[in-house]
């Protein structure tokens, strides 16, 4: 059955979101904690991504990316909602102005609820990253992989009080050509990434921190993976936005869009890195 929640479109809400664009140059929540100012001019442009007959984007996975200029970056947050980091990630997001996307757990969206009715009200896209966050989806039968991806849109829909974006990753970038093929009949996008974090792994804010601007450096554009579950993630991110601002990055915050966009094909001599993901990802539980 075609989940109740897809695809309505979401409707855009500025109201607070202006209120965090203004608070540009002010100190607030996580970063006021650590005695820095807000991060200016790293609001970067809305980009409207239409999935219908589906859509596979993301280096690491897939051979395309989004339409993206240099310098550009998506910035996405896996695994929450969840008190604590989720909310310092949405302090840093709200003090620089800039909008992400959030795949969130459906069984945390339902326990959480008013967490992700903040993560929507301060105008972020909210996206769905499984119900359960199943290891993985590839070691499922189909129906069942099916179920838990419909329960996990629709415990969003019910705790939003309206459709999560028809956008889904699957946990550990473990997916199958079954899943796939379903996901793109129902219209629904399936993001990748193109430059992650690896904040599953042990080390230090700082270390995080050196490593993502490092990779961010280095691709120059992309989707980037981050998980909102994670502390040293919240604890980062501050220094993150701010570092990535004076390089002259911007944030694209990606929404629903009409049709189907058209995707990047990626470069010659391109290849997945899904497997080797899966290998890390098996042994932390991404
Ligand atoms: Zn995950």
């Amino acid at each position: 059955m075609r989940p109740r929640s897809l695809p309505t479109p979401i409707p855009r809400r500025h109201a607070l979101a202006g209120l965090a664009a203004g608070a540009a140059g002010l100190l607030l929540g996580g970063d006021a904690r650590a005695g820095a100012a807000c991060p200016s001019g790293l609001a970067g442009r809305v980009l409207p991504v239409g999935v219908q007959g589906g859509l596979a984007v993301g280096l690491k996975s897939y051979p395309a990316m989004l339409p993206l200029a240099d310098r550009e970056m998506v910035l996405t947050f896996d695994d929450g909602p969840i008190p604590g980091p989720t909310s310092r990630v949405l302090d840093a997001l709200a003090c620089a102005g800039a909008r992400a996307t959030f795949f969130v757990i459906g069984r945390n969206a339902s326990a959480n609820a008013a967490l992700l009715r903040r993560i929507r009200a301060e105008g972020h896209t909210v996206a769905c990253h499984t119900y359960s966050h199943p290891w993985t989806l590839r070691e499922m039968r189909f129906e069942a992989a099916k179920r838990d991806i419909e329960a996990g849109f629709d415990a969003i829909a019910q705790a939003l009080g309206e459709s999560a974006a028809p956008f889904f990753r699957f946990p550990g970038f473990a997916d199958t050509p079954a899943l796939l093929a379903w996901l793109a009949s129902r219209d629904i996008g399936v993001f990748g990434c193109d430059l992650w974090a690896s904040d599953w792994s042990p080390m230090s804010p700082e270390q995080e921190l050196e490593l993502t601007l490092g990779r961010l450096a280095k691709a120059r554009r992309g989707i980037v993976l981050f998980h909102d579950v994670q502390a040293r993630t919240a604890s980062m991110l501050p220094r993150f936005l701010t570092a990535a601002a004076a390089q002259g990055f911007r944030a694209v915050h990606m929404v629903p869009g009409p049709g189907r966009l058209s995707p990047e094909p990626a470069g010659p001599g391109w290849s997945s890195d899904t497997e080797r993901m899966i290998a890390i990802a098996r042994r932390a539980h991404v």
